[in-house]
């Protein structure tokens, strides 16, 4: 297997990025039902070759600029592997004390890299970190926390309101922006859609939220006798990596008394280099950060890191006690049993792949891999700027650029289905792999540099794939 993965990367640039299948292609090439007797492992991989590969869309082909990057390493692998082989279940301390305890030192380097405030350390007070699968389980836990304490304030402000009233008075406040997984949130910890706030943006803020919009929204709000309860802000959101005014929402979710939560789950990565960790300021302000490593830092999916400063209503909303896992450690709040910070009971040992990452990079190996892509895009953003086709749609802050094809003479439509055209061209025939977003209505090619394998040369060639393709898009309509 080991062979395989390694003859897989190898080979990557030979494969179609995104995978040419149609719905429900592998029906037919598999049996109806499981084997009775056991079969070999060479039939297994007989199979994976001629019959899953086909399926496979390829995140690591450095060919790959799609949606966010989905980093691989070697040392990421080895972490995977580890886990695998030892393949503890760490809910709680004592069910294996190094996952919980490597766990909490390896958030707390990192968090230490990203030089967030201390009250997010684990050494601190009630704060600390976690690893969750991705960065919606983390929005959720904190979205459940926020929710026990305000429905808590609430019942103390002896309103004489009952729980199911307060909670449906709850309101949410991002940006138009912000990811679905916080309306996911929502729908999970019974926060009415309705009053989900996502708060106009447009080009003026470079998409970001605008802190007049938002206090007028909570103001309207709370003369409604609606209760403001969550703001989240967004470091890098994922249409355009716009970054909200951290410092100015937080003071607002301050005056409130919200919960201020910053999804940073892509561009919060760039954070470890010294020149991009001005874009985290407000993060003091913040009730709970969260970023995934699996994203761009290295580290082989899923690995979603959640900082909080004080963990007292994570654990009223998420902790219990069944007399099955009682023991002494537990009993006498010696330790720390991260079952309670998540929504399942079971967890893998995640913390070895992230300290195998930190070991073998090295925060200067980190930091040179961020800044490789950050250039190489930036670079990208010259070539687009170069060719009067094109225009670039939003500021290239940190990897990831956002064009499209100029609009031509005639209607906005014309130019929005010319340039899904393009992007329809472009993954159709493979060679390489770009997404779209829309900003203000306008359709718009995304192109995100961040694959691990990814080097000025293969977006480079991009470039030239890209413009081959508009070339002979447009002498086709001519
Ligand atoms: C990718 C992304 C998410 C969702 O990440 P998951 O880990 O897949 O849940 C959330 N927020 C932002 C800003 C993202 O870019």
């Amino acid at each position: 297997m080991v062979d395989f993965v390694a003859d897989y990367h190898r080979d990557i640039e030979s494969f179609p990025v995104r995978s040419q299948v149609k719905p429900g292609y592998l029906r037919p090439l598999l049996p109806d039902s499981a084997p009775a007797e056991p079969e070999t492992v060479e039939d297994v991989f007989a199979d994976l070759w001629s019959k899953i590969l086909p399926g496979i869309t390829h995140w690591q082909s450095p060919k790959f600029f799609g949606y966010y990057p989905c980093n691989v390493s070697t040392a990421g692998m080895l972490g995977e592997m580890l886990c695998g082989g030892l393949n503890v279940n760490g809910f709680s301390w004592i069910t294996s004390p190094a996952a919980t305890e490597l766990e909490t030192i390896v958030l707390d380097w990192l968090g230490k890299l990203l030089h967030l405030p201390e009250e997010f350390l684990s050494t601190f007070g009630k704060g600390g970190g976690v690893i969750q699968g991705t960065a919606s389980e983390a929005v959720l836990v904190v979205m459940l926390a926020a929710r026990k304490r305000a429905l808590k304030q609430v019942s103390s402000a002896a309103q004489g309101m009952s729980e199911a009233e307060a909670l449906s008075k709850l309101v949410v406040y991002s940006s138009d922006q912000t990811h679905s997984c916080v309306i996911k949130a929502c729908q999970v910890a019974s926060i009415a859609t309705e009053n989900f706030r996502p708060l106009p943006t447009d080009a003026s803020t470079n998409f970001a939220l605008s802190p007049p919009v938002v206090r007028k929204a909570i103001a309207t709000d709370v003369e409604a006798g609606l209760i403001p309860f969550f703001l989240c802000g967004t470091l890098g959101t994922t249409s355009s990596a716009a970054v909200d005014p951290l410092e100015e929402l937080g003071d607002i979710a301050k005056e409130y008394g919200m919960w201020y939560h910053i999804d940073a789950a892509y561009a919060g990565n760039a954070c470890i280099c010294p020149e991009f960790r001005h874009y985290l300021n407000g993060v003091e302000k913040a009730d709970s950060y969260n970023m995934n490593p699996h994203k761009w830092l290295l580290t082989n999916f899923d690995c979603s890191t959640l900082w909080m400063k004080d963990s007292e209503f994570l654990l009223a909303a998420l902790s219990n006690k069944p007399v099955f896992l009682r023991n002494e450690a537990t009993d006498n709040n010696l330790v720390v049993d991260y079952k309670d910070w998540q929504i399942p009971l079971g967890r893998r040992f995640r913390a070895l792949k992230l300290w195998m990452v930190m070991r073998l990079y090295g925060t200067s190996g980190l930091q040179s891999f961020i800044r490789s892509h950050v250039s190489s895009a930036k670079h990208f953003e010259s070539l687009v700027q170069a060719d009067s086709r094109f225009e670039v749609m939003a500021p290239v802050t940190f990897s990831l650029v956002c064009f499209r094809l100029r609009t031509l003479p005639g209607s906005q439509d014309n130019s929005n289905s010319l340039n899904s055209k393009l992007v329809d061209a472009l993954n159709r025939k493979g060679n390489i792999f770009v997404t779209h977003t829309e900003l203000s209505g306008i359709y718009t090619v995304r192109f995100a540099v961040g694959a691990t394998h990814t080097e000025l040369q293969h977006v480079q060639a991009a470039w030239e794939v890209i413009q081959a393709e508009a070339s002979h898009l447009l002498n086709g309509k001519q």
